[in-house]
């Protein structure tokens, strides 16, 4: 008898038909004789409609109350997954983050799991239940709950089979992993299996369908994922480590992120402290950086471009308050418009001129990129969103994926 921890997303228990359906796979997995925990996201939109409401309720609602009022989401799924699987004849019982013992550390809404005390899982399992998990939460040291990060569900399943060290199974509404997201480019093809180190650029990059720090964890503790539909029985995609079948392509994805806010800071007076001023006060704020760009001196001033996550928009009015009062006149603009495509692959570790043939591609079509950035498997550029469809089907066709 093996133990699995099942995943579903907000879209497979968007309604309660849905839900039936979720179950008779959970029921199917119990049958073989496995011991099952499941871990479930909120309805549907649901955490979006709740973030909603908190607009209605302040305009600068507390993150501690923000996870408050987001972990509710996940408790509605959980219970109502439960009464299904009991009307089905089996034996299932619904914790909250806390009950399943998930402890987290961090800044609210951003809380990482720190550890989980599974007693009182193992007593269940013991009993032979079926534990519904609520995804996408936690308590932390002071006995606070917490989120951890949109998608964070995944990392909840995750963690938890890494703790009880088996198979985790993440049930979604795509069949597998793709080397684009089929929603952008129809005609992507799907993978049998991709590395953790792949698909962790590639999550963090913009790939959506895992969360990034899901796949850290289990690549830390070496636990394979596979990730499936919850409608249909076809083979889905296992991440797991890199071995030579991985090996061949130098491009094994593409992916696209519009979350990306770019803030250019012009005339800093040409100073090594200023530069560093700039970023020790995007620190305090906890604004999460990704690329950086800076021109040549020109008499004595630069201008710092870096691009972030939008959502940090709201820091950065603060942040250039105070930047102004300790470097002087310096003017900030802030761009949304601006999309990310990257290309990932380890292939990229031996093979050269994957940029070459980037920039080669951009250039025949016409697509200006603001900014370039690399790393060991991945080249990431941005645009203008305006070209994002036409870069991806190009790129993708270009680059045979
Ligand atoms: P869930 O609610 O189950 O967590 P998500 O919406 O978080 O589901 O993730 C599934 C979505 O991820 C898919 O609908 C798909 O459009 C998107 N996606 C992005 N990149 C990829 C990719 N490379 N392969 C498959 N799906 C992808
Ligand atoms: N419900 C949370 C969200 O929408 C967590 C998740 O879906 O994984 O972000
Ligand atoms: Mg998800």
């Amino acid at each position: 008898m093996a133990l699995v921890v099942q995943k579903y997303g907000g879209s497979s228990v968007a309604t309660i038909d849905k839900m039936k359906d979720v179950a008779k796979r959970i029921i199917k997995e119990k049958d073989k004789g496995n011991d099952v925990i499941v871990v479930v996201s909120a309805m549907g939109k649901s955490t979006d409609r709740l973030i909603e409401m908190s607009r209605q309720a302040s305009s600068n609602p507390s993150k501690r109350e923000m996870d408050m009022l987001m972990s509710t989401g996940e408790q509605v799924s959980i219970s109502l997954l439960s009464m299904v699987l009991s009307d089905y004849g089996y034996d299932a019982v619904s914790l909250t983050g806390f009950q399943a013992g998930i402890k987290t550390q961090g800044v609210h809404t951003k809380n990482h799991i720190s550890d989980i005390d599974v007693k009182k899982i193992k007593k269940y399992l013991e009993a032979g239940k079926i534990i519904v998990v609520a995804g996408f939460q936690g308590m932390n040291n002071q006995g606070d709950i917490t989120t951890l990060g949109r998608g964070g569900s995944d990392t909840t399943a995750v963690a938890l089979a890494a703790k009880l060290n088996c198979l985790c199974k993440i049930y979604t509404d795509v069949d597998g992993i793709y080397d684009v997201d089929p929603r952008l480019y129809p005609e992507a093809k799907k993978l049998d299996s991709i590395s953790y180190e792949e698909m962790m650029e590639m999550a963090s990059l913009g790939a959506g369908v895992m969360e990034t720090r899901a796949v850290e964890i289990a690549c830390k503790y070496n636990i394979p994922i596979y990730v499936a539909s919850s409608k249909e029985n076809k083979m889905g995609t296992y991440i797991k480590e890199y071995d030579e079948s991985m090996e061949g392509k130098a491009i094994t994805g593409l992916t696209v992120s519009d979350d990306v806010l770019m803030v250019t800071i012009n005339n800093v007076s040409y100073k090594a402290k200023n530069i560093a001023l700039i970023f020790e006060k995007l620190a305090k704020y906890n604004v999460n950086i990704d690329m950086i760009s800076q021109t040549a001196p020109i008499n004595g001033y630069v201008n710092v471009s870096f691009t972030t996550s939008k959502e940090e928009i709201q820091y950065i009015n603060e942040i250039t308050k105070e930047l102004k009062e300790c470097i002087g006149d310096i003017e900030v603009s802030k761009d949304i418009d601006i999309t990310k495509v990257s290309v990932i692959g380890i292939g990229m570790m031996k093979q050269s001129g994957v940029a070459a043939n980037v920039f080669k591609i951009f250039a025949d079509n016409n697509i200006e990129f603001k900014q370039v950035t690399t790393s060991e498997i991945s080249i990431s550029y941005t645009i203008e969103s305006e070209d994002k469809e036409k870069a991806v089907t190009i790129l993708a066709r270009e680059l045979n994926l």
